[in-house]
């Protein structure tokens, strides 16, 4: 059985809307407005999508603050980072009203023909299944670059989070793309699959856990249907001898925290070498016991509650069976009595190879600290898990930062600074992480024909 489509606060515990499911009839009449608004949104002229991508930026601009509360009130996080995160929308709709044009141009390419050139070519209604975790974002990370290409997009959103759903829907009917251009199916997940099935949907993109991931993988490939996936992480974080330790703790703190430690580019595994070990160690943990964990509508509050029950319990069974195989708690480790689904910032040491903080991604305000004697250590233990999404390192000797950008095994290596997404650079994973770009050209290219024209 499917989660109910409803809006619980998290801090709370409160219903605060709850949705019918889409019935069949209103799916059939949402894939047909679909495929019409694609046949004619693949010839409106470039200038014109990029137009009214800057009127979603300026949308999205004026209504920062009630979006910023929405999220909030859905999922948790706090209103600062909520805030940014509308911030961020606006940004990746100007990018690709700047930029879209110039990334879908053709390429001329000589050969043995009078003339021949690449072009690219909308594909036609994408399914986006997404996650709660950025409900604005992650959405828009996608939309942006599929409507500048000519494509159109049909959301199948997290189902804790309808009311953001349905207010990006609205955002891009404001800002003037014409009705099917992008639509929200408040449907559950188990509706993906007649989705995929269906004729008029050309192409799937998911970003949430591996067993989505994998379903909808398989989906996409029983009907030989392109499939973008960003699917989990568990982040290294690595810290060598020759690094800024304070600078390097100050980050960690921020890059395992965000979003209350709900994102799938958190640092979540920091690997340290031993000469500065204690010193890391000492500062993460002052910095840990001094955050405020609260309201995430007040702003004194560093960190806000879990998105769902599910992942709190989740959370702290992965914790406790750590522990209960010899991790060591440094502080924290429990849930924070209700209401809301609070859990105490924690950090866990001594950490076994068989133990969920170890191989699995924890998905909540957790830390994993590893000591390691130097380099090599840190890269293997870096390496020596199922994602590959990002890293962090942390070094000021150049020959060591060549070898930690060319051998973590990652969608991308940050040094001396923490992973984040940003619209000019692509954005994906390795391995368990999943496979395909979003963000950037290669990210905008994903759901294109890249068609070959030659001419003699
Ligand atoms: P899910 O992966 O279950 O949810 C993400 C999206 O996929 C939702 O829209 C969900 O719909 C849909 N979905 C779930 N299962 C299927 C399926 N079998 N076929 C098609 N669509 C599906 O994430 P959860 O919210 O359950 O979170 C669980 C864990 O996933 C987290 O603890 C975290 O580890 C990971 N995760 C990672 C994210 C990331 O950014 N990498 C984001 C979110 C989660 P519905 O809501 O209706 O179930």
């Amino acid at each position: 059985p499917s989660r109910p489509i409803a809006s619980v606060n998290p801090a709370t515990g409160q219903t605060l809307k709850t949705f019918a499911p889409l019935d069949d009839a209103e799916i059939e009449q949402k894939l047909a407005l679909a495929s019409r608004a694609f046949a004619c949104h693949r010839h409106t002229p470039l200038a014109e999508r990029a137009r009214r991508l800057q009127a979603a930026a300026d949308v999205l601009t004026t209504g920062r603050e009630r979006y910023a509360r929405l999220m909030s009130a859905e999922m948790g996080k706090t209103l600062a980072s909520a805030l940014a995160e509308v911030d961020k929308c606006a940004l990746v709709c100007r990018f690709y009203a700047e930029h879209g044009a110039g990334f879908l141009a053709d390429v001329p390419v000589v050969t043995d023909a009078t003339r021949s050139f690449v072009r690219y070519q909308p594909l036609g209604p994408v399914l986006a299944v997404m996650p709660w975790n950025f409900p604005f974002w992650q959405v828009f990370r996608f939309a942006a670059p599929a409507l500048m290409a000519g494509n159109v997009g049909l959301l199948k959103h997290a189902s804790n989070v309808p009311q953001c759903a349905l207010a990006i829907e609205a955002i891009f009917l404001e800002a003037g793309f014409a009705p099917g251009c992008f639509q929200t199916l408040l449907v559950g997940a188990e509706r993906t699959a007649d989705l995929i099935a269906d004729v008029r949907v050309v192409a799937v993109t998911l970003t949430g856990s591996e067993p989505a991931g994998r379903s909808v993988a398989s989906q996409a490939g029983n009907h030989l249907k392109k499939c973008v996936l960003e699917l989990g992480g568990s982040d290294p974080f690595v810290v060598l001898e020759s690094a800024d330790i304070q600078k390097a703790a100050q980050t960690a703190v921020t890059a395992r925290l965000i979003n209350n430690g709900q994102s799938c580019i958190a640092a979540k595994r920091f690997i340290v070498a031993e000469a500065v070990a204690d010193t890391f160690e000492k500062l993460l943990v002052e910095r840990f016991a001094a955050l405020k964990v609260g309201d995430p509508l007040d702003p004194a509050t560093d960190v806000g509650p879990l998105a769902t029950p599910t992942i709190l319990k989740t959370l702290d069974t992965q914790v406790h069976d750590s522990v209960s195989r010899g991790a060591r708690v440094l502080i924290g480790g429990k849930a924070l009595p209700g209401p809301g689904n609070f859990y105490a910032p924690t950090i866990l040491a001594d950490i076994p190879p068989d133990s969920p903080a170890y191989g699995e991604e924890l998905f909540g305000p957790v830390a994993a600290l590893f000591r390691v004697p130097g380099l090599d250590a840190a890269i293997r233990l870096a390496n020596d898990t199922a994602f590959g999404l990002g890293a962090s390192a942390w070094s000021t000797d150049p020959a060591e930062i060549d070898r930690l950008a060319e051998e973590i095994e990652a969608g991308s290596v940050f040094i001396n600074g923490m992973v984040k997404s940003d619209p000019r650079l692509p954005f994906g994973g390795t391995k368990l992480s999943g496979y395909g770009r979003e963000l950037s050209r290669e990210g905008m290219l994903e759901f294109v024909n890249i068609k070959t024209v030659w001419e003699l």
